[in-house]
């Protein structure tokens, strides 16, 4: 059976979910977007995804043609139209067709689309032997010229740091920012821990706001850590007891190398383990239903 994508306004098969050359979303990159997964039929955090969605877009000053109640049912309805109850959902929304110049006024209606298919799981020896990282030579997107918060179609800061890591051949790569201040990842959130304390960069570094991130941190402070935000170096990554990275695909992954430096034992961290095992019994049961 065909995969059934949702595009503007209703359900087509995948082989009829076309956009046109001209829309601005190939063109530019204009348009934004959400990675969102689905635990046996229930939306992680959907409405979470939805808002961010929706403050990406007002940034770009972009009208998403649907409200957020709208889109969850739409959401839904794709999941269930292709009987999917683990999957992974792309939800985009571009500038939509204009002409070859950048002005977003010529772009009538913005284009919508839903893609929601069977997940691509992470590998299990990612979370039994953990991540390699290096620290990459291109810098994060500068938030005062295209600011990580906003998760836009524009994601090349991030592909040139993937081709940097895994042409070093790591597993993923970290982006500092212009002061060399630690960021992110080039998917997901990073963090340390060094004894009671779980530290991830603020926003104002630079950093998408990770959703994952935020469950993160609210499951450190329940373990009984002192969960903060703050701006540091690759020197506190290399000394931390445990690294781990968060993000919708990845959800909580150990590191174990750093730039060939070993971090704690080598091996993933008992908390690190820890918050994956609690992540993975609320993933479940945060959901929206489908
Ligand atoms: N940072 C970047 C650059 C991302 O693209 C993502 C999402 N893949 C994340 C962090 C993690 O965010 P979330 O937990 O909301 O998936």
């Amino acid at each position: 059976m065909s995969l059934k994508i949702y595009l503007n306004d209703r359900l087509v098969e995948k082989d009829k979910a076309t956009v046109s050359v001209f829309d601005h979303g190939l063109l530019y990159g204009d348009g934004v977007f959400e990675g969102i997964r689905s635990y046996d039929g229930l939306v992680f955090k959907l409405r979470e995804h939805l808002d961010r969605l929706f403050e990406s877009a007002h940034t770009l000053m972009l009208d998403i043609p649907m409200t957020k109640s709208e889109l969850e049912r739409a959401v839904i309805g794709t999941l269930k139209a292709n009987h999917l109850k683990d999957a992974y959902i792309r939800l985009v929304v571009t500038r939509g067709v204009g002409d070859l110049g950048l002005d977003p006024r010529k772009c009538p209606r913005p284009t919508l689309f839903i893609i929601a298919d069977k997940i691509s799981l992470y590998p299990k020896e990612y979370y039994e032997k953990g991540l390699t990282l290096v620290t990459v030579p291109t810098v994060r997107n500068h938030p005062e010229a295209l600011n990580p918060q906003l998760k836009t179609l524009n994601y090349l800061n991030n592909i040139l740091a993937k081709i940097e890591a895994t042409t070093a051949g790591v597993d993923e790569g970290i982006l500092l920012n212009a002061q060399g201040y630690v960021t992110e990842c080039t998917g997901e959130n990073i963090f340390f821990i060094k004894g009671k304390s779980i530290v991830t960069p603020p926003p104002y570094v630079g950093i998408l706001k990770g959703i994952t991130r935020d469950v993160a941190m609210r499951l450190g402070s329940e373990l009984g850590f002192s969960v903060r935000e703050a701006v540091f170096t690759r020197h506190d990554l290399y000394t931390a007891d445990e690294v781990f990275l968060t993000g919708t695909a990845a959800e909580i992954v150990p590191v174990v190398r750093i730039d060939n430096r070993v971090i704690g034992a080598g091996r993933p961290g008992k908390t690190t383990l820890r918050l994956t095992k609690e992540f993975r019994k609320l993933t479940p049961k945060e959901g929206v239903r489908s």
